[in-house]
């Protein structure tokens, strides 16, 4: 077994660690109190390559593996989560589908601006009545010909608000007038019809931005059909695949800013004449914590790995999240508590650390999604 980045990749964590210190942590709280998308720090990771990290160079991408995806991932989530939201929706939720089921053309006229960061992407599954039960879309499509016709709404979307491209998936309509088969297209917010509607007052993740999408008779053009008519729920099931990891990956980052905060306080913290890091009891949480961090980094970075491989990765995909998302939220609960009462307050990032863990438990699947993957794809083995 290999365990060992390549030099590239470590250089690689070098760069996007210090831009995290330099420039994402000193406005993380900023942002988060006062829900403020931070343009210019997507300008400034637009300039680092961050958008279409995988993406090849051909199609305006950095053409890295998924592990530097990762590594990205984690080093920004350690410090902002939010930020570290955003180019996760659009590397692996907006990126990756039109890179992998796009036609030539949709890769050069959607792919090449999303990869230089000039535009973002949002993914639209969830629905009012189709959260976990992806399946149940009512969004419908309608096929008049020479275009399709959307109509229907998406809640929850992350970067809907912000986003100029969105996959958005759908029912085609039988001649019958029924729902039929499921379809992803691809839409531009500028299509007439297509409107951002109520914009999330969230817990956390504040400064990533949460939209219901309207739709009502957007003109879709034949050419924005995404992979083949009924291919949408494979679509969406392999991008979410792929996504989970990120996920996993952004929990490892906060576990492990929470940890990083927790040790430095324990050890700053004195009551009873010492720095509380001596107490056993504040000990046993900083090991608990590492211990978790370490599992969950274990688990996120072999299913990338798998991925990157090109080898089945969608078990190894779920448990990283499931494992690193629980992981994540022990962590920031252990670590809030390690700083007592000041770790309720908003001085101390824990306090932020601890709203933004609970979600990773929650969006791409939820923990209890993660494992009927888990326990189905184990069962029919
Ligand atoms: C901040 C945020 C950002 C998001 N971003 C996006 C996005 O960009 N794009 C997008 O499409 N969606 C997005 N979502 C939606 C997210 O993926 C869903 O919220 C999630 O999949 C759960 O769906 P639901 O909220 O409808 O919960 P439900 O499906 O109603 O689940 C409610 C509860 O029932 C449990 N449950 C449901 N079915 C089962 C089952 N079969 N077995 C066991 N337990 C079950 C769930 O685990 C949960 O505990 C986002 C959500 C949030 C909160």
């Amino acid at each position: 077994m290999e365990f060992n980045y390549t030099p590239q990749q470590l250089m690689f964590r070098e760069v996007v660690r210090d831009f995290a210190k330099r420039e994402v942590e000193p406005i993380a709280a900023e942002i988060d109190e006062n829900s403020r998308f931070p343009w210019e720090t997507v300008k400034k990771m637009a300039k680092m390559g961050l958008f279409g990290i995988t993406v090849s160079r051909e199609f305006g991408g950095a053409g890295c593996d998924y592990i530097t995806y990762m590594i990205a991932v984690e080093e920004i989530s350690k410090v902002c989560a939010s930020t570290c939201g955003i180019i996760a929706a659009v590397n692996s939720l907006a990126c990756w589908p039109i890179d992998y089921y796009g036609t030539e053309e949709q890769k050069k006229k959607y792919l090449i601006p999303m990869s230089h960061g000039e535009k973002l992407g949002a993914f639209g599954l969830t629905e009012p009545e189709a959260g976990s039960d992806a399946f149940a879309q009512r969004t419908i499509a309608e096929d008049k010909g020479d275009h399709y016709l959307l109509n229907g709404n998406k809640i929850f979307i992350s970067g809907g608000d912000v986003a100029d491209t969105h996959i958005i998936f759908a029912k085609l309509v039988t001649r019958r007038g029924k729902r039929g088969r499921m379809c992803a297209f691809i839409v531009e917010k500028a299509f007439d019809g297509f409107s951002v509607g109520v914009k999330e007052k969230k817990m956390g993740i504040r400064a990533s931005g949460t939209a219901e999408l309207v739709m009502q008779d957007v003109k879709v053009p034949k050419e924005n059909l995404l992979g083949r008519v009924g291919q949408g729920f494979e679509i969406a099931m392999a991008t979410l695949d792929g996504g989970r990891i990120g996920i996993a990956a952004q929990a490892l980052g906060i576990a492990q800013g929470s940890l990083d905060v927790a040790i430095k306080y324990s050890k700053e913290r004195k009551q009873f004449g010492h720095a509380i890091a001596r107490l056993q009891a504040i000990q046993w949480m900083i090991a608990d914590i590492a211990t978790d961090v370490e599992a969950a980094r274990l688990l996120t970075y072999k299913a990338a790995y798998l991925k990157n491989e090109g080898k089945p990765f969608g078990t190894e995909a779920a448990m990283a999240k499931l494992y690193a998302s629980e992981a994540c939220e022990r962590a920031a609960t252990k670590a809030l508590q390690i700083h007592g009462g000041y770790g309720y307050m908003k001085d101390y990032p824990v306090e932020r650390y601890f709203r933004d863990s609970k979600i990773t438990q929650i969006y791409e699947g939820t923990s209890e999604i993660q494992r009927l993957v888990i326990a189905t794809n184990i069962l029919k083995g």
